[in-house]
């Protein structure tokens, strides 16, 4: 394998037992529990000025805090988005400065693309021939798209309410596709009979690789280095399985760790009021989420009922001193709208729910004025543009 330097293999969070990289794929063989990269951070030399010399042009730029070489990786340049400064929105919200972490602008248009790029490039050094996984549909178009790539084949499990842009990618893209009838948990159950049936599929599932959370960190990198080493106060994902969250929890305690920040980010959830297990958890003190018994929201791509790893996504809020939100779905696509109006970036129904979120959390008089707010846009707008004029179908417009 061509693993980087500093790169040391995989330790269970649960029961702490160590791994080889080269031959464990996925969760703890000992306790199923889930595993994670580790790093020999002592033998990572890089500051300030190394990552300022570098090109913007893509996550593999962080190379040292990758499991795998830059020259292995299979990408088309995903990562190197734009942070946005939003003025107006600031001023709104009361809050110094305001930035959106323009996701969509990866190459499938959407975040996702971080963890499979690294997650493909996990499954081409195991010698995969297949990779699949169950996806609320954004992860589905971008395994399509990096098994493409690789020269792997794709099999994605999507429920049937996913998006019509997402299904179809999928095929573009020449994935196998499973549209799988009711919503995530569902096509979870058909997944888990197909990987039963098909020993030779590698998954690429988020929280079953050990990949997707280390391609998603390094959003977070690149929200510090874009903000000068001036690490901003709050940084609100929208959640569901809540991937980017641990991936950013990660990457805030190794920029520590290697002297290049002082202070973590507040981390903070943003869910929809018809499925937010980990809003509720956070706000009942509780280690674990409940899974939801109904999940209702127009937010396809985050409702999520019954998360994996709730008890990562929680500890990455409490440790950073962050919080969790939900809003209705009506806010969060008049969100979605009014940064469109007023920004011109384009946030898709699920992302809105973490610009709704900070209107909430400035309602309720979180902020002081002196903050500085990221809120990560996960996927593009393009994605579900259907959704958002329908929003402005039901205002008469
Ligand atoms: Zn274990």
């Amino acid at each position: 394998m061509k693993t980087t330097d500093a790169f040391a293999g995989l330790d269970c969070v649960d029961c702490g037992a160590s791994f080889d990289a080269a031959a464990e794929y996925h969760t703890c063989p000992d306790c199923d529990g889930l595993l994670d990269a580790t790093y020999d951070y002592d033998a990572i030399d890089l500051d300030r000025e190394t990552l300022a010399a570098r090109p913007f042009d893509s996550l593999w730029r962080y190379e040292e805090l990758l499991p795998f070489t830059r020259e292995s990786a299979v990408t088309t340049n995903e990562g190197a988005t734009a942070l946005v400064d939003c003025p107006d929105l600031a001023d709104e919200l009361g809050v110094e400065r305001l930035l959106i972490k323009d996701e969509g602008r990866n190459p499938t248009g959407s975040t996702t693309d971080r963890g499979q790029s690294v997650a493909l490039t996990a499954a081409s050094q195991h010698g995969a021939s297949d990779v699949a996984l169950a996806t609320t549909g954004n992860g589905g178009q971008a395994a399509a798209a990096y098994a493409g790539r690789a020269g792997l084949e794709s099999h994605s499990y999507v429920p049937s309410r996913s998006s019509f842009s997402n299904k179809a990618m999928i095929n573009v893209h020449g994935g196998d596709m499973n549209v799988v009838g009711g919503r995530y948990d569902d096509a979870v159950g058909a997944f888990e009979e197909g990987l039963a049936e098909n020993e030779d599929w590698y998954s690429v599932q988020s929280f079953v690789t050990p990949y997707r959370h280390e391609g998603a960190k390094t959003t977070l990198y690149e929200i510090v280095e874009g903000l000068e080493w001036d690490v901003p106060d709050v940084v609100v994902y929208p959640t569901g399985v809540g991937v980017g969250l641990v991936g950013a929890y990660k990457a805030a305690t190794e920029l520590r760790e290697l002297g290049l920040i002082e202070d973590l980010p507040g981390l903070y959830a943003a869910q929809a009021d018809g499925c937010a297990p980990i809003v509720d958890a956070f706000e009942n003190d509780r280690d674990e989420h409940e899974p939801v018994e109904t999940p209702d929201t127009i937010c396809g791509e985050i409702e999520i009922s019954d998360p994996p790893a709730s008890g990562r996504v929680l500890e990455a809020l409490r440790e950073t001193d962050g919080g969790a939100v939900a809003t209705e779905d009506r806010d969060i696509l008049e969100a979605a709208v009014q940064v469109a109006q007023h920004e011109g970036l384009e946030m898709a129904p699920s992302p809105a729910a973490a610009a709704s979120g900070v209107w909430e959390l400035a309602e309720r008089g979180e902020f002081d004025g002196s903050e500085t707010v990221v809120i990560v846009n996960t996927a593009s707008g393009n994605k579900e543009g259907d959704v958002l004029r329908s929003h402005l179908m039901s205002q008469g417009v």
